[in-house]
């Protein structure tokens, strides 16, 4: 299709975005967007700005797949590319691995059901480890090795079934596809099948209906590895349970790999047929637990990264502090605040991120007792009073100590700079200053910083 045609069936869609959502949206979102290549079965466009890329591929690649549709009068899958190509955005700087033995682009091609898109961003490199996660990753990375070294692989049993559970938005997806992007990329020989456990059920479902049933075994049983994803989903499907047990023991039998993941324990998914809750029971169980305070800065300040937003530490802070339970919450935070920035031109500041947030926010803990643990905290560690810390005195040995609990007075409570500076007897000029020459500091020094994250975590317990 010529520049021309492409461009006016473009600005059809565009036209019909525009009855979707408001103009003044439509225009903020794909107004930058252009047409790379459209044909009858598939759209590529363009738009070069890794954020807005992100937001519209999370938010409204649906609507814009939707209008395709309603143009030419059936389903149109759509891809956004951009400036930086996919590969670059998983790619830390530092990870120098990655980047010396770049991924070749071009895959082999694999059929997928279309309800599971690619997720080509989530891999192992990108998935920060912490305490609450470091038992289900290592077991993850080990089946992926030894699945690819196949059964004469010395650990081969001890991680088969894995079974990796834990609430909603901590990961669990994230690390089976990380189990795909791997095998995909270094070793394409081997033949992996990641499905949703609800997906599975569908298809189940319908193999039945039309008969099919022989057919619906045998592609999962051609499985290297099996990955489903959600399997508490087969829970009150008593026919479902009975195949996943069959297909299950079938590739047991045949040495193949088998994970799954689920919101809850084997025990607690109910109903369970107990001979199914057994065959999850013995391999490799591992959960997945909230992520504590390091864990939840780590992964923010990696997500930005990956966003190429520039994220000051004192909001890492504020975010990490404020953002309890789930990480699916974090990112889309870190995206909200991100946006509204992008969108203002102003930079990002805690207090931009206060706005941005509010909906995300859990209860804190009230005020006077969370200042009175920041002045203590920093109290024990630096070996000075807390009358001292508010004094006069200007040692080094004092006022150190004194802009650190300023700065975590200023980043892990609500109040003002001239709130604290009536608890320190200053004005709030001082207490900026203060606030500031932390902040030059932590991006300065990494044991400086790592200071102050251990800080918050003592005082976060
Ligand atoms: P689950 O499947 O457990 O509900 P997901 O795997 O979908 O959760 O994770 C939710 C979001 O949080 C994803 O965007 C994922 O990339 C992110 N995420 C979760 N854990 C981590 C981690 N340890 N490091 C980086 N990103 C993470
Ligand atoms: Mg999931």
């Amino acid at each position: 299709m010529g520049r021309e045609e492409k461009d006016v069936i473009w600005q059809l869609v565009f036209s019909a975005l525009k009855e979707e959502i408001t103009e003044w949206q439509a225009n903020l979102w794909f107004g930058k967007i252009t047409a790379e290549e459209i044909d009858d079965n598939k759209a590529v466009l363009r738009l070069d700005n890794l954020l807005m890329r992100t937001m519209v591929n999370d938010r409204y690649l649906p609507l814009i797949e939707k209008c395709f549709a309603t143009i030419f009068g059936h389903p149109v899958p759509v891809t956004i590319i951009g400036e930086n190509t996919r590969r670059k955005d998983v790619i830390l700087p530092g990870d120098i691995g990655a980047a010396a033995s770049p991924v070749p682009e071009e895959r082999p091609k694999r059929e997928e059901p279309r309800s599971s898109p690619g997720r080509q961003e989530y891999t192992f490199e990108n998935f920060v480890v912490g305490s609450s996660n470091k038992l289900a990753h290592a077991a993850c990375l080990a089946v992926t090795e030894t699945a690819i070294a196949g059964p004469e692989s010395e650990d081969f049993d001890m991680y088969n079934p894995l079974f990796v559970y834990g609430d909603s938005g901590l990961g669990k997806t994230h690390l089976m596809y990380s189990i795909k992007n791997k095998i995909e990329r270094e070793h394409p020989e081997v033949s992996l099948i990641y499905i949703k456990g609800e997906e599975f059920t569908n298809q189940m479902v319908e193999a039945i209906a039309s008969k099919r049933t022989a057919e619906f075994r045998e592609r999962f049983r051609l499985a290297d590895i099996l990955i489903i994803d959600d399997i508490q989903f087969i829970a009150n499907r008593p026919g479902v349970q009975e195949e996943v047990f069959h297909t299950f023991n079938y590739l047991y039998e045949s040495n193949k790999q088998i994970v799954f993941t689920s919101d809850k324990p084997p025990k607690d998914i109910n109903p369970l047929e107990s001979r199914l809750r057994n065959r999850f029971e013995q391999g490799m169980m591992a959960d997945i637990q909230p992520p504590d305070i390091e864990l939840r800065m780590a992964i923010i300040k990696q997500k930005s990264k990956q966003l190429d937003i520039d994220v000051p530490y004192e909001v890492v802070t504020y975010m990490a502090d404020r953002l309890k339970t789930n990480i699916r919450q974090v990112e889309g935070a870190l995206k909200k605040t991100a946006a509204v920035s992008f969108l203002t031109g102003q930079p990002i500041t805690v207090e931009t991120a206060r706005k941005a947030i509010a909906d995300f926010l859990t209860e804190s803990e009230p005020q006077n007792v969370l200042i009175d643990r920041i002045l203590n905290t920093v109290s024990i560690k630096f070996h000075v009073s807390v009358e001292d810390l508010k004094g006069k005195a200007q040692t080094v040995e004092i006022v150190n100590p004194r802009n650190e609990a300023i700065y975590l007075l200023r980043t892990l409570t609500d109040l003002s700079t001239v709130e604290i500076g009536k608890i320190f007897n200053r004005s709030h000029t001082t207490i900026l200053h203060s606030v500031s020459k932390v902040e030059g500091m932590i991006k300065n020094y990494a044991a400086y910083e790592e200071e102050i994250s251990e800080l918050i975590a003592d005082i976060k317990g």
